[in-house]
């Protein structure tokens, strides 16, 4: 059985199997299984975990595709998105979507 995902609200281990995903046993909280898309288990450059809605900074001064302008190093994400994919976040900067690396993003 692979790592079961720590709970995305108390962040408490082991939750409880449910139909469809997981049920935490001390919150309460539901969600859907994602066990298997990777998305419970995306850490950031110092190995933490990171969660939907987790607050990051950027550490490393970041390019975006054709466009003028970047992330620069030090830019605060308020709340990310994770996805499956080369770039494991998705992130309002400036009232512009990205998709982020995990690895250049520290938790805040
Ligand atoms: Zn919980």
């Amino acid at each position: 059985m692979a790592d079961l995902p720590n709970c995305p609200i108390c962040t408490m281990p082991e939750p409880l199997l449910a139909d469809d995903g997981y049920e935490c046993g001390t919150c309460g909280h539901e969600w859907l299984g994602d066990a298997d898309n990777g998305l419970g288990n995306i850490r950031d450059a110092n190995g933490n975990l990171l969660t939907d809605g987790d607050a990051v900074t950027v550490i490393k001064d970041l390019k975006t595709d054709g466009k003028a302008g970047g992330v620069k190093s030090g830019t605060k994400i308020k709340s990310i998105r994770l996805v499956s994919g080369d770039h494991e976040i998705e992130a309002k900067v400036d009232g512009r979507q990205l998709l982020v690396k995990a690895e250049f993003v520290k938790k805040a």
